[in-house]
C-alpha cells in the first residue's frame, strides 16, 4: 500500500487559512490503513479545523466527504457535488490522489493534507515497513522475496556489508539488515548457493530516474 501521514496541523492551518469553505475530503484505501486520510481522520481533521477557526474568530464552514478511491475519475466525480458546495479541497490523500483530484476540478484550490512517504505494508498495528521503490523491473525472484534495493541502506546486491550486528543494520539499529533476511530465506528454502550467483549492477532505466512512467494496458484501452 502507498503509506503517508498527516502534514503537522500548523502547516495544514497556514494552507487553508485564506478559505471560508472547505471540504476536507479522505480515501477510503491505503490512507485509511495508515490513518492518515480515511473516514476517521477526516472526521477528527474537521472537528479540530472548527475548533481552531473559532479560537481565532475566523468564520469557516467545512465540509467532510470520503470517497473510495481518490486516484480512480468514478470515485472522484462522487464528490463533484460537495467540492461545488467549497471554495477549496482539502485532500486527504496520497500525492497521485490530490493530483488526480485538481485535474478533475481545475477551477477549485486543491490542497495536500497528507505526505506521502513510501511503499510498504503493515508490519504490525501502527507500524507501516517500506519494502518497495517501484523501481519498475522487479527482482524480487534474486533475492528470495526480500527487496535490497528498497530495504539495505546501502543497495547492496551480492552480499551484506559486514556491518551487521544480530540481524540488525548498522545504518539504522532498529530496522533489520536486509541482507540477515536474504540468507535466512534462501537457508530455509535450501538453496544457499544460489546466492553465489553475481548480480550485476541494476538498470535504473525503468524507474522514476528515467522520467515519469507511463503504463498502458492495450487490452483495457478499447
Ligand atoms: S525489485 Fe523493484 S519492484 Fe521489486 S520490490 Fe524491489 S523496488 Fe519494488
Ligand atoms: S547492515 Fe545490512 S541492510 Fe544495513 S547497509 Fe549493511 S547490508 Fe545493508
Amino acid at each position: 500500500m502507498i503509506v503517508g501521514e498527516q502534514k503537522p496541523i500548523k502547516e495544514i492551518l497556514n494552507m487553508t487559512a485564506p478559505h471560508h469553505r472547505l471540504l476536507v475530503l479522505g480515501c477510503g484505501t491505503c490512507v485509511k490503513t495508515c490513518f492518515a486520510g480515511g473516514e476517521d481522520e477526516v472526521a477528527a481533521l474537521a472537528s479540530l479545523l472548527r475548533l481552531a477557526s473559532r479560537k481565532d474568530g475566523r468564520s469557516l464552514h467545512i465540509e467532510e466527504f470520503t470517497v473510495e478511491r481518490q486516484c480512480e475519475d468514478a470515485f472522484i466525480a462522487e464528490a463533484a457535488e460537495a467540492v461545488a458546495r467549497n471554495e477549496a479541497v482539502l485532500s486527504l490523500a496520497c500525492g497521485a490522489g490530490v493530483q488526480a483530484v485538481a485535474r478533475r476540478f481545475p477551477r477549485f484550490r486543491v490542497l495536500p493534507g497528507v505526505n506521502t512517504t513510501f511503499l510498504g505494508v503493515l508490519e504490525h498495528r501502527g507500524v507501516f515497513t517500506e519494502e518497495c521503490s517501484g523501481c519498475g523491473d522487479c527482482q524480487l525472484a534474486l533475492f528470495g522475496g526480500v527487496c535490497p534495493f528498497s530495504r539495505c541502506a546501502k543497495k547492496l546486491l551480492n552480499g551484506p556489508c559486514g556491518g551487521s550486528r544480530n540481524g540488525k543494520c548498522e545504518v539504522h539499529a532498529d530496522t533489520d539488515c536486509v541482507w540477515h533476511l536474504i540468507i535466512e530465506r534462501f537457508t530455509a528454502l535450501g538453496r544457499l548457493n544460489d546466492l553465489r550467483t553475481y548480480v550485476p549492477p541494476k538498470n535504473w532505466q525503468p524507474s522514476l530516474s528515467g522520467g515519469p512512467r507511463k503504463l498502458i494496458r492495450e487490452d483495457h484501452t478499447l
